[in-house]
């Protein structure tokens, strides 16, 4: 094992179960729910400062309590948020009130691709919609200070992006977007490809990247960057910054698979068989990978488990971004 760079930010989906039926995703189709125990969770690196806990729907997993537990045991100084379809509003609100004791500042970001029958419909699940509404309540109601709904523009439902932006501002909570993509190891391997009128789609990102550079809060622009950097990437401008996959970041499945972000498939270790995190990431083996993802080995995508590292790591770049664009969008 030679030295290398820990990561900062993670995926963990903790379990494969799922109660929607998206129309984007097959999870809900997997019939393995392996999970490596929560014990395992111990052995991730204290240097990680984001922390996706997602899934399949990670509220379906019995012991989400213990696993958030020991994953603050092992990264105290992370930003932790839960990604959730928001689809059982009981169990959550159980679960939430257990997870809020361990840390307080969860995030907790919600599904939300349309409004009524459309959310529903790209869902899967008749009521879909109410149910996510309901959610939404409980969680301010258990004290939540971080609460997004997170829309996912598929073919379905791209007039639906400012509706469910302007619902979020309703509703006093963050809106955060993605786009549908291919994945061997997330989406349920699902073959997606957006088809989409490009001056309807122009329209609803600029709309949703304005208002974002229009608010009062720096952390808006940074998510107006983020925004534009998935319109540019939908388009077929590739990504507005070099990728992370591997070096800053990384997946790790419900079986303990490291993988180097969602949508890279190289499989670099098994977190529940290997003695520490860093046996596995400072392998001669993944430390070729590393230089071989900077090479463009790395898949392309722009989702905010894969960006966000890269724009943390390019302040200067996102800044000048921001100011040239705050001056543009504000004409
Ligand atoms: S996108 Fe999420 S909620 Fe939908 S089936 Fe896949 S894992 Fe479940």
């Amino acid at each position: 094992m030679s030295k290398c760079k820990l990561p900062v930010d993670v995926v963990v989906a903790i379990t494969y179960k799922c109660n929607a039926r998206c129309s984007m995703c097959s999870i809900w189709q997997i019939k393995d729910h392996q999970e490596i125990p929560a014990q395992t969770y111990l052995k991730l690196p204290a240097t990680l400062k984001d922390i996706n806990i997602s899934g399949g729907e990670p509220f379906m997993r019995a012991d989400i309590v213990e696993v958030v537990k020991n994953i603050k045991t092992a990264c105290p100084n992370a930003r932790y948020v839960i990604s959730s379809n928001g689809l059982a509003p009981v169990l959550i609100q159980q679960k939430i009130i257990e997870i809020l004791k361990i840390e307080p500042n969860v995030g907790v970001a919600i599904s939300l691709d349309g409004i009524g029958q459309i959310h529903d419909q790209v869902r899967g699940i008749p009521g879909a919609y109410e149910k996510v509404l309901q959610t939404v309540e409980i969680l301010k109601k258990a004290g939540v200070k971080y609460i997004k709904l997170a829309y996912t523009l598929t073919n379905d439902n791209l007039e639906e992006m400012t509706k469910v932006f302007n619902l979020s501002k309703k509703l006093n909570v963050d809106f955060t977007m993605a786009a549908m993509q291919n994945s061997d190891v997330y989406f349920g391997n699902k073959e997606n490809k957006l088809h989409q009128d490009p001056q309807k789609l122009k329209q609803a990102f600029y709309y949703v990247i304005k208002k974002q550079l229009q608010s009062w809060h720096p952390k808006q622009w940074g998510r107006a960057f983020f925004t534009f950097g998935l319109y540019q990437f939908i388009i077929g401008k590739g990504r507005k910054l070099p990728p992370e996959a591997g070096n800053q970041h990384f997946f790790l499945d419900p079986h303990g698979v490291i993988y180097p972000s969602v949508v890279d498939n190289q499989n670099m270790g098994s977190l529940a068989l290997a003695s520490s995190f860093e046996q596995i990431w400072c392998s001669v083996k993944n430390n070729t990978l590393r230089k071989e993802l900077k090479n463009g080995l790395a898949k392309p995508s722009w989702m905010i488990c894969t960006a966000r590292s890269a724009i943390k790591k390019h302040p200067f770049f996102v800044g000048g971004w921001i100011l040239k664009n705050k001056i543009k969008f504000s004409l």
